[in-house]
């Protein structure tokens, strides 16, 4: 069998490794020149981890591990502390904070020669009942026996399949980086997430001396990036107390932030149509508050394996399967994500909750949300 994967994002590449594991001819359509590696940092769970060791990816020398989340007011009080360390000793599997450039460039290498090709933007796809065919914006084209779009947020897979784009901006952004700022989280196992009305300052160490940072607060459609985000950082955010809030202001710079506006949209139980499906941001673009898009996209590459590995003789339903196995998770995590409840700030209910029963609480929704982890 041989599918055509459109998009070398984590979850374009991620399927493209399981596909080709399980035995099958892979090729990958990237519209970027070369592989993007943009993106700072971001934290796989033990979900995503557990994926990447099946598809024999090792993560050993990347990034940090995290064991705590803690959430602190913009003083520097400890509101809640979350031991995510509880998930690891279920499940076996690490919680890593780490480059985005580091994985995609792991998920690349071993692909064999000839698995992706750059500068080829899909922009017309048709299917009969034998195969699916892509053409490109520079006039090739390819043909598979299945199409996964794995387009990313804008994907033109889904405009194909579902007509228009469904996301919808949530009212929040995010303007991050990753930044070499020697603090007490750069150096150990401690992601913290710094909150008061104006919004949140989230900290996580990204291993070999560097800080994934961001600021999370409300935004409409049509506010302007500024030219100097630093300096609008440190109007919203200057008066704030908590290390290392002051000194990351002082020391991050313009040419470092990433500008993420969040968006949505309702999942719906079927992705695809034929022998088209979807997979990652395409299927299910999210808010970013959960950590957990990377993640899903991984979920979406293990649970697509699954239904293609034995070589099914009618593909489409192979492929519905896999949509209507992974559409329940995605949707409640992307509707948890949607509500931005880890963006706004509850100080009472925070310092209420004890923390014992947070990591518990942890490791059960990992799992519901989790194809992978709720099959053991
Ligand atoms: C600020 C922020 C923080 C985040 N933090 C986390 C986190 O901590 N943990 C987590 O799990 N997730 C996190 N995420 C989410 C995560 O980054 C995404 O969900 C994930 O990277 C999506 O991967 P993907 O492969 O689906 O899409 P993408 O990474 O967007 O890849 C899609 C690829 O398709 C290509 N493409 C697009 N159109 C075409 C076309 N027509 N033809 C060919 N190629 C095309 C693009 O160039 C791109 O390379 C975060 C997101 C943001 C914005």
């Amino acid at each position: 069998m041989k599918a055509l994967v459109i998009g070398a994002g984590i979850g374009g590449l991620a399927a493209a490794r399981g596909l080709l594991a399980a035995g099958h001819d892979v090729e990958v359509f990237e519209k970027a020149p070369t592989l993007r590696t943009s993106g700072a940092a971001f934290t796989l769970w033990s979900n995503g981890t557990g994926i990447l060791k099946e598809l024999a990816v090792d993560l050993d020398d990347l990034g940090a591990g995290v064991d705590y989340l803690e959430q602190r007011d913009s003083n520097g009080r400890v509101m809640l502390s979350i031991h995510v360390g509880h998930a690891v000793r279920r499940y076996g599997h690490p919680n890593i904070s780490l480059p985005r450039r580091r994985l995609i460039e792991r998920l690349a290498t071993e692909l064999p020669e000839g698995t992706l090709s750059f500068g080829r933007s899909a922009a017309t796809i048709t299917q009969d009942p034998g195969g699916v065919r892509v053409e490109f914006e520079d006039g090739e084209a390819a043909t598979g026996d299945v199409l996964v779009g794995a387009d990313g947020h804008h994907s033109a897979v889904r405009t194909h399949l579902w007509g228009g784009d469904p996301t919808e901006p949530s009212g929040w952004t995010t303007w991050q980086g990753l930044s070499p700022v020697d603090t007490e989280v750069t150096r150990g196992r401690t992601g913290l997430m710094i909150q008061g009305p104006e919004g949140l300052c989230g900290l996580m160490p990204a291993g070999a001396g560097l800080l994934q940072w961001w600021f999370d607060f409300r935004w409409k459609p049509g506010d302007v990036e500024p030219a100097a985000p630093i300096q609008e950082l440190r109007r919203r955010f200057g008066h704030w107390t908590a290390p290392p809030v002051p000194e990351l202001l002082t020391a991050v710079k313009d040419e470092e932030v990433e500008f993420f506006p969040h968006y949505g949209h309702r999942i719906p139980r079927t992705w695809g149509k034929g022998r088209i499906t979807l997979a990652g941001d395409a299927a299910h673009t999210m808010p970013p508050t959960q950590a957990q898009g990377a993640n899903q996209a991984l979920e979406d590459a293990w649970a697509l394996v699954q239904v293609l590995r034995n070589k099914p003789a009618d593909v489409p339903e192979a492929l519905r399967r896999y949509e209507r196995a992974r559409s329940k998770r995605a949707s409640l995590i992307a509707r948890v994500a949607g509500t931005e409840i880890t963006d706004k700030y509850f100080p009472a209910i925070s310092r209420l909750v004890p923390n014992a029963i947070m990591g518990p609480a942890y490791t059960r929704w990992l799992r519901q949300i989790s194809n992978y982890l709720s099959s053991s």
